[in-house]
């Protein structure tokens, strides 16, 4: 069946396209050049930072944080609800801190005294700091197969080791030279490439 969906990238982005995609009903195909997902998600990533979004991007940062946690229950991955703790080292810190617990109250900052940084390695410059308790941890390596998998599972086709070099409306390219399977084409293409590595050329 024809998709209705392709992703061009099978790191967090993408897969977080082909969780909603999902949610809704269509044919996702999510494409990678690599035989698994081995890009910026796999080696930096692993801190659901939450609190620090401002405005519109806290709701969707507050709406991501359920979808980790759902998808943690779900996939069957480790995900910590251990917060962030930010530490002051200067006064003039420690008053963006009282601030910023003062706009967003207890439930998303709560203001940590030096007393209250039972932590191995503090500092002695240290002044306080301040606990973002809604924030959670992942591990990448775990959680970004986890996912994949979980997708599979539930219809998702992954076509790893499938480079794609152009993307225009409702479809694909793959090199000519190059012996990778065809990239499928759907209504909706998703380019998720990373911004680390080369994105694929888009044509008008
Ligand atoms: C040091 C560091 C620490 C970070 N820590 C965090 C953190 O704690 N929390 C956080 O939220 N973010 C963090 N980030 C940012 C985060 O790592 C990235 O924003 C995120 O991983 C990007 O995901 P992605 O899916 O766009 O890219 P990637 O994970 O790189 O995925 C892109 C995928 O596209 C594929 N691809 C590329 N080109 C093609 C092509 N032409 N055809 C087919 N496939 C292709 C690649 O093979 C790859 O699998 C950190 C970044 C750095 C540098």
């Amino acid at each position: 069946m024809k998709p209705s969906m392709v992703i061009v990238g099978a790191g967090i982005v993408g897969l977080a396209h082909a969780v909603e995609g999902l949610r809704r009903g269509l044919r996702v195909v999510v494409v990678d050049r690599d035989e698994r997902a081995v890009g910026a998600s796999i080696r930096n990533f692993g801190h659901v930072c939450a609190t620090a979004q401002d405005g519109f991007a806290l709701d969707l940062a507050l709406a991501a944080r359920g979808t980790w946690l759902e998808l943690s229950a779900e996939a069957g991955f480790w995900c910590a609800q251990t917060g962030t703790v930010v530490l002051a080292r200067a006064e003039d810190e420690l008053a963006v801190l009282a601030e910023f617990a003062a706009k967003r109250g207890d439930d998303q900052v709560r203001l940590l005294g030096r007393g209250d940084l039972d932590l191995p390695l503090l500092a002695d410059d240290v002044l306080g700091g301040a606990l973002l308790p809604l924030d959670l941890r992942v591990d990448p390596r775990a959680a970004v197969p986890a996912i994949a998998a979980w997708l599979a599972a539930r219809g998702v086709e992954f076509r790893w080791r499938t480079a794609v070099t152009a993307v225009e409306p409702g479809s694909c390219a793959r090199p000519a030279a190059r012996s990778t399977p065809t990239p499928p084409s759907s209504p909706w293409v998703t380019t998720s490439t990373g911004s680390c590595r080369r994105s694929p050329t888009k044509r008008a």
